[in-house]
């Protein structure tokens, strides 16, 4: 795809951009392009180019600010020793966004121009990229629905965009377990819905019960599956594995519901490797306390692309308090970690071909 550049950087970038890099936190600062193409039914992908970065003109009437019709993704590119930037599995992310886009109405973008709008845009602002420890410049491509018309049904014009943020840990401070919250009112996904997509209606539906999570002190939620003997499903934006005794990992099958993350099928790869047992099975929260009871849970951990894996500590609910063990940096989720963290930024030999160099 032939991308037209529209580059244009403020004067007081370089020295704006220093500042921020000290210290970025996640999600807070974007740098200053965008990558944009459109779509019109009848004509396809159209007008690729990357511009500076700014407020987008919608007009009021745009399907995606009445109906939602929305879809996004995020992966991050990181800046190795040899001052290299790689995109770590652009594909899967590009095939993800289909899947979502097939969920949702919206047209689906050839894998090859998700990672080449992904890469230009990288290329573009580099200069971005941080060089700090666990820090990577996160990417968020989004296709949202363009057309200016009130009746329901899938929008006729699409924009399809990238922007780009630098991010440090994404729970602020240095790594630390944290405890969740156990949803019990609120569901994220009901069968047949839209769980398994990554679209904005998704992470709206979450906030109410992200708002419980926080007046419990918890930064994220964790949802069940009130339909299938409250089986756990994930949390507000990771997936969730458990390491049982005997060095048994185990995480929610993919049940429709759940979000496939990249996190999740690479730690899986990664714990294959390291010759640990994987199980994608049904895992119910009965299960979970009574393994806590017996003393057969060795460890709970979180992973997504923002937070890499974060050991939690506590499952907080309106019964009480779970507390969970094997949160020191000895234990399987911190080698797991260490091998993700270290083929992500060059550390590691790259053996499954996850990183594409710009
Ligand atoms: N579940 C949800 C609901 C998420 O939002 C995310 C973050 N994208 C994940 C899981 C983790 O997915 P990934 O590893 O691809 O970031």
């Amino acid at each position: 795809m032939e991308f037209a550049r529209h580059l244009s950087e403020h004067p007081a970038t370089a020295e704006r951009r220093a500042e921020i890099l000290k210290d970025p936190g996640f999600g807070n600062y974007f740098t200053d392009h965008t990558v944009v193409i459109d779509w019109t039914e009848g004509v396809g992908w159209h007008d690729a180019r990357v511009e500076p970065y700014g407020p987008i003109a919608l007009d009021p009437a745009a399907s995606v600010l009445h109906y939602g019709q929305e879809i996004f993704e995020g992966l991050k590119a990181f800046r190795h020793a040899d001052g290299s930037v790689q995109t770590f599995r652009a594909e899967k992310n590009a095939e993800r966004l289909n899947a979502s886009a097939r969920r949702l109405a919206l047209p689906e973008l050839p894998v090859e121009s998700f990672v080449e709008a992904v890469k230009l845009l990288v290329q573009v602002d580099e200069a971005w990229v941080p060089e700090g420890d666990g820090e990577a410049l996160y990417l968020r491509p989004f296709m949202i629905a363009t057309e200016a018309f009130l009746g329901v049904r899938p929008s006729r014009e699409v924009s399809f965009r990238v922007i780009a943020s630098p991010a440090g840990n994404y729970f602020g401070g240095e790594l630390h377990a944290v405890p969740i919250w156990l949803s019990e009112h609120f569901s994220r996904a009901g069968h047949g819905g839209t769980g398994e997509a990554k679209c904005g209606g998704n992470y709206a539906a979450s906030l109410a019960a992200q708002l419980e999570a926080q007046d419990h002190g918890c930064a994220q939620v964790l949802f069940l599956d009130p339909t299938d003997d409250f089986a756990v499903e994930e949390l507000g934006g990771m997936n969730v594995f458990f390491v049982l005794e005997g060095n048994r990992l185990v995480t929610p099958r993919l049940n429709g519901n759940i979000l496939h993350g990249v996190t999740r099928a690479s730690v899986l790869q990664i714990a294959a490797d390291l010759g640990l047992s994987v199980e994608e099975r049904k895992f119910t929260i009965d299960e979970w306390r009574e393994a806590v009871a017996e003393g057969t849970l060795r460890e709970v951990f979180a992973c997504g692309t923002a937070a890499v894996i974060t050991p939690v500590s506590e499952l907080r609910s309106e019964q009480g308090t779970m507390t969970f063990p094997g949160t020191g940096a000895d234990a399987v989720w911190a080698r797991i970690r260490e091998q993700l963290l270290g083929v992500q930024t060059g550390a590691v030999a790259d053996t499954h071909g996850w990183l594409t160099k710009l």
